[in-house]
């Protein structure tokens, strides 16, 4: 498809899915490039701010990450090069009282329904609650029809590539990490362990806003 006509078809998708987003009380926003998504969120934090994240490659893909590790802000990066999993552990339990929290998700549905799979749990856990805000961004090829299609396409393209990104040794090494396709394993080798659906901000209104990219970004 070329170019011009993706972009098209993102944003009027995208366009459906915001109506619905904010009838579901979240803020949300369409960004039609990562350029203008970087900007967006680069003027949403001060370098008072205490910023929490979790795992997005769409906020590294954007630059985000890189700009705010480089200008000095007060990120909490558990990712952060040469920081081990047990030292990133005060890290992610730091980033549930942080003032902002930067995030991606696996998927928005059209009906405006945010969908992520995580393993430990603490990229949800910061959306649903502690962060005084929560910030997702998304590219616009993860808008999907419903909460079963999010799903789908998260075991069949999502958690396979990511498994197979993070090489696991062979004690935590799902089988999708090798044959690419979801069999539905069991812990301590599932990364799928949580699932989250978030349906709206109905008590604190607008705490989470979704950026919608209209750009192919993450997986
Ligand atoms: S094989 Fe396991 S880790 Fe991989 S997608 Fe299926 S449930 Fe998730």
């Amino acid at each position: 498809m070329e170019k011009a006509h993706q972009s098209w078809l993102y944003e009027k998708h995208a366009e459906v899915a915001i109506k619905n987003l904010r009838r579901n009380c979240f803020e949300a926003k369409y960004l039609p490039t990562a350029e203008a998504a970087f900007d967006e969120i680069m003027g949403r934090v001060t370098r008072e701010t205490c910023i929490g994240m979790g795992d997005s490659l769409t906020l590294r893909e954007i630059g985000v990450v890189k700009a705010l590790e480089e200008e000095g802000y007060q990120l909490l990066n558990p990712w952060e090069k040469g920081i081990s999993r047990p030292e990133s552990m005060p890290i992610r339990r730091k980033a549930l009282t942080s003032d902002v929290f930067l995030t991606g998700t696996n998927a928005v549905t059209m009906d405006g329904k945010l969908v992520s799979i995580d393993g430990l749990g603490n990229r949800v856990a910061g959306m649903i609650f502690g962060p005084l805000k929560v910030i997702v961004a998304v590219g616009a090829n993860k808008l999907v029809n419903n909460v079963q299609e999010a799903i789908d396409r998260i075991k069949k393209i999502s958690a396979p590539v990511n498994a197979y990104k993070h090489d696991y040794n062979s004690a935590y090494r799902p089988p999708c990490s090798d044959t690419g396709i979801c069999s539905d394993c069991r812990p301590p080798a599932r990364m799928c362990c949580n699932t989250a659906i978030i349906e709206g901000c109905s008590r604190d209104r607008e705490r989470i806003c979704v950026l919608i990219i209209g750009q192919s970004l993450g997986f």
